[in-house]
């Protein structure tokens, strides 16, 4: 066939397929094609072959445009974007879209960074050559609309600037790694965008840029291809769940757009930023059939500009509406995900004067064709979703990238026909950003700065500067009106020295910081039952640092300069002596010390003491025996600072030994103790990574291991962590082979399923009863409840009350742990779901609590309320004073109680509370606290002992997120003490309250 009759009959394939369209194609002339332009017949039917339904295909997608030069996704995929059993490599993915770029002078590839693991993640810029080649440009203007300060604020100008740019549109795929379908569909929508002479493609490339990171989770997407392999290879057999998603942390990666923790919300937010985009609109693939969860439900997130809430909807519905002209089934938006945390990765854009979004289509997980069977509230109709999923389909990773593509390319047309209006909305959010100190306030927020916080402060401004907000340091000293402490209070005038932080609100990213700094509160009456993430997070809780939000203009006018260097805050040496002292305040990374010291003598002090201004608290460091070069280096490098001592202050003290340390995790999830590991590895703290499997096998531990670490698994039962995977079917490898490369590399094992098992629970035990520490957390704590190892603790009851994700107040009971030691009377401390602890002198369920209060009730008889009743015709006879018990003490038990009781745990045995909630009315910092009196004042830090050793729990999560630096500390001190845990204490324990004599018991 010659080549003039192969266009030909291209020609006549294309007109033919144009003359014979979906109905909805005739009716929506504005998606019309090209007729001149061929088709890819072959790339065509293979797409129509693979979509299982007829209407989970559009008009838009239904087809691929021809290219003599330009490769389809078919050249590195060998078939069809979305084909069934196959999934790339993120290498593979890159490798198209290099081919793109070389073929194309539409498309540019960048490289914006590496993951955890050292693996790339790219951009790819999509638009005319015209607009490629004047990218730099456009970014300077951009750049001015995105920062209004540089042209003054002036609205013409911002027209001017406005009528000469093209947007940015970002779209990412692929965060969450069993979520497989975005990077097939955006290759092949980058096809089209290059390739495709249809009207309403031309202009979108000539009116915007579109810019694409395929794979966001680089490390996860390859792990995740393996394990698919491994299934395509074994098709008879179960397939291991992909467990490591990325190095660190699973689904949770896109919770990071606070702490900023991860490498690939850093290359992200840093590449919406070079770009100054207008949109993050990030891919997921969890509910049927399209869920456009932009508009959400409420409530909103407070700190957003409301003309963002605007272009959700205008957005959503446009999308919505479109999708339904084509006919596609199961598409809407409002939902059920509320917009109130700011911690997914597309808020990023919401923060940032953009517009944030997200898809949720449906995925298979891989790329079987599959039966799906929805649950009833996916196929139900709803006010919101007039045409709703098919309640049984059969689903293909083709039509789920039918649904990608179709929903991009509508929304990019629509945006590619309003650019104007987006950028004016850009500008005008930017703006209102810089003058939110005049509009909405505050002026800006202060962190006066103190020795005992500087350490901490410095992971503060480390997020801030993640995040691009400008801070200043005061460069003389300023007084301003402060807020009372109470809405009734009145303010006061407070004076800020020089080299105090000032977060001034009329900068363009004043938003994310007000959100990180301010407090969040959730009604307990929302009409929202169902929050979808914590409640409450404010950064200054979180952190324990002193932030005061300043209301009054006048702090702008003061004295200051850009500040640039966190480690400027801490982190030197002063004085002049052998002895350095290292204070213990709480901070971070005091420990790190013990570790990257090596050779020099480092002693912890058993009192706190004074040397000259300054003030010691119990666990402070004395270091001998360093040189200069290497304390000066890691003393900056963890921000901690250093007093040279001209005199041995001869406080009492112990010689600290660097603990050795394992960090346990299961082979059930890996999700939350990840974030154990990101900590742990960016303080520098050393540790064996082990799993269950290996508590399992080794004996004994405690020749091992100092330290224990069982970070939270992530709602597993006891039962579960014993027994592991239910071993009906195969084993399930974890392990890198030929065939799984990616796989085994953070820890392997042969066989997933199996669990601690009850050998390793005797290994464990063995563990603590031989002196050794272990840590647990929320249900790895009650884990230790359940197997024994916490002689006298139990998990409390939560009644009614109800906690979500909400930052909330505590009090030290026993200031003289060394858990406690640096802390104050308390610190802010995150609770999941409100889970608290009862201690008891006792092991076994006894009754913990008297039935009757003989302080508050008393039985019918003689004399008023304040009388004790007194029986008639005999004599009265006093009742044994009761000891009054607080809701964190265990219960006083008598003599008579204690004669030959064999379940009385023996005095120094008892478990030692630690931490307590405050009283419910002083306990809500920051989000949904409701019926908060059945938790109040119950114990959530708590110091179990067996045998020789002890058993930690913590029933909130203090290393989560990135976000509770003001509680690592708890955990390191804990660590640094492993030993000394029991130690007597100095002083009495607080002393119980006096108690007068009750009234008589019936
Ligand atoms: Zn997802």
């Amino acid at each position: 066939m010659n080549r003039s009759l192969l266009a030909k009959l291209l020609c006549t394939v294309a007109l033919g397929l144009a003359l014979a369209p979906l109905p909805a194609q005739q009716l929506d002339s504005k998606y019309a094609r090209d007729p001149n332009q061929p088709v890819d017949q072959a790339y065509t039917d293979h797409i129509l072959k693979y979509t299982t339904d007829k209407s989970f295909v559009s008009p838009l997608v239904n087809y691929l445009p021809a290219s003599k030069t330009v490769p389809t996704p078919e050249k590195v995929l060998g078939d069809v974007s979305g084909a069934p059993n196959m999934l790339p490599y993120a290498e593979d993915v890159y490798k198209y879209f290099r081919m793109l770029q070389t073929a194309s002078p539409r498309v540019k590839v960048f490289t914006i960074g590496h993951s955890e693991e050292g693996r790339e993640m790219i951009a790819v810029a999509i638009a005319d050559p015209e607009l490629l080649n004047g990218l730099k440009e456009n970014d300077a203007r951009l750049a001015q609309l995105g920062d209004p300060r540089k042209i003054g604020l002036d609205d013409a100008k911002a027209k001017e600037l406005i009528a000469k740019s093209y947007p940015v549109y970002y779209i990412t795929g692929t965060i969450h790694s069993i979520e497989t379908g975005a990077p097939t569909a955006l290759m092949e929508m980058a096809y089209r965008l290059a390739v495709d002479d249809s009207p309403y493609i031309k202009d979108i490339r000539s009116h915007m840029i579109v810019l694409i990171t395929p794979v966001v989770e680089v490390d996860g997407r390859d792990r995740m291809v393996d394990l698919y392999k491994w299934h395509r290879a074994h098709p008879n057999e179960k397939w291991p769940r992909l467990l490591y998603w990325g190095h660190y942390v699973a689904h949770d990666n896109n919770r990071d757009a606070m702490g900023m923790t991860l490498d690939l919300s850093r290359n992200v937010l840093n590449t919406y930023l070079q770009f100054h985009a207008q949109v993050l609109h990030d891919l997921h693939e969890s509910v049927p059939f399209l869920y456009d969860n932009t508009v959400g439900d409420g409530p909103y997130n407070a700190w957003v500009d409301p003309t963002l809430a605007d272009e959700w909807a205008e957005l959503g519905w446009n999308n919505v509406a479109q999708m339904q002209n084509f006919g596609m089934p199961g598409v809407f938006t409002h939902g059920d995900f509320d917009t109130w945390s700011p911690g997914y990765l597309m808020f990023l854009a919401a923060m940032h004067n953009g517009i944030s979004r997200l898809y949720e289509t449906f995925g298979n997980g891989g790329a079987d064709t599959e039966k799906r069977i929805l649950d009833p509230e996916e196929y139900s109709r709803t006010w919101y979703r007039q045409n709703p999923p098919l309640p049984v389909v059969k689903w293909s990773q083709r039509d789920n990238n039918n649904y990608e593509e179709t929903a991009l390319l509508t929304t990019l047309s629509y945006f590619s026909h309003h650019t104007d209006h987006f950028l004016e909305n850009y500008y005008l959010k930017s703006k209102r950003s810089v003058e939110k100190p005049q509009l909405a306030g505050p002026a800006a927020y202060v962190l006066p700065l103190s020795a005992a916080d500087n350490n901490r402060v410095v992971e503060l401004m480390k997020v801030m500067q993640r995040q691009h907000v400008e801070v200043q340091q005061l460069t003389a000293s300023t007084t301003c009106s402060v807020p009372g402490e109470k809405r009734t209070d009145k303010p006061k005038d407070e004076t800020f020295p020089a080299g105090t932080l000032v977060v001034r609100m009329d900068q363009p990213y004043s938003r994310i910081a007000d959100a990180l700094l301010d407090r969040q509160f959730w009604a307990p009456d929302d009409p929202q039952k169902h929050p979808y993430d914590d409640t409450g997070w404010s950064f200054r809780d979180m952190f324990h640092v002193n932030v005061v939000r300043v209301t009054d203009q006048s702090i702008l006018k003061a004295q200051m300069e850009p500040f640039t260097d966190p480690l400027s805050l801490a982190g030197k040496v002063t004085g002049t002596g052998a002895l350095v002292a290292v204070p213990n305040d709480g901070q971070v990374s005091l420990i790190s010390l013990v570790y990257k010291l090596k050779g020099a003598k480092i002693e912890a002090v058993d009192k706190p003491f004074d040397a000259g201004e300054k003030h010691f608290n119990t666990g402070s460091l004395l270091i001998s025996g360093v040189s200069e070069a290497e304390l000066t280096a890691a003393l900056h490098q963890y921000a901690l600072d250093g007093t040279r001592l001209a005199v041995d202050p001869l406080v009492a003290r112990h010689v600290v030994t660097a603990p050795k340390i394992a960090i346990m995790h299961t082979w059930l999830s890996t999700q939350t103790e990840g974030w154990w590991r990101y900590a742990f590895d960016t303080e520098g703290v050393p540790y064996d990574y082990i799993s269950t499997q290996t508590a399992a096998k080794e004996a004994n531990l405690r020749a091992k291991y100092d330290v224990i670490v069982f970070a939270p698994v992530g709602h597993v039962s006891s039962q579960q962590i014993i027994d592991g995977l239910p071993k009906w079917n195969n084993p399930l490898p974890w392990e890198k082979t030929a065939l799984t490369p990616n796989l085994g590399r953070i820890d392997s094992t042969a066989d997933m399923r199996p669990g601690l098992g009850f050998g390793g629970l005797e290994h464990l035990e063995q563990f603590v009863q031989q002196g050794g520490l272990l840590i647990t957390c929320e249900d790895t704590a009650q884990f230790a409840i359940d197997m024994g190892l916490a002689p006298g603790v139990s998990v409390a009851p939560k009644g009614t009350a109800r906690v979500v994700g909400t930052v909330l107040n505590t009090v030290f009971v026993d200031r003289e742990s060394p858990v406690a030691n640096g802390y104050g009377t308390g610190v802010p401390v995150i609770s999941a779901d409100g889970m608290v602890f009862n201690v008891s002198n006792t092991v076994g369920r006894g009754r913990e609590r008297n039935l009757m209060d003989p302080y508050a009730e008393r039985p019918t008889g003689r004399g008023s309320l304040q009388d004790s009743d007194e029986p008639q015709g005999r004599k009265i006879v006093k009742p044994e004073p009761l000891v009054k018990q607080e809701p964190w003490q265990p219960k006083p038990l008598n003599e008579d109680q204690m004669r030959n009781n064999l379940l009385l745990i023996p005095v120094g045995l008892r478990p030692d509370v630690i931490l307590r909630f405050a009283e419910a009315k002083e306990m809500l910092l920051d989000g949904l606290l409701d019926k908060a009196k059945p938790i109040a004042e119950r114990a959530i830090v708590v110091d179990a002992h067996l045998g020789k050793g002890n058993v930690l729990l913590f029933g909130n999560n203090p290393v989560y997120r990135g976000e509770t630096i003001g509680n690592y500390g708890l955990v390191f001190n804990a660590i640094l003490n492993h030993d000394r845990l029991d130690q007597p204490r100095t002083v009495e324990k607080p002393a119980k309250k006096p108690v007068d004599e009750p009234a008589a018991k019936p």
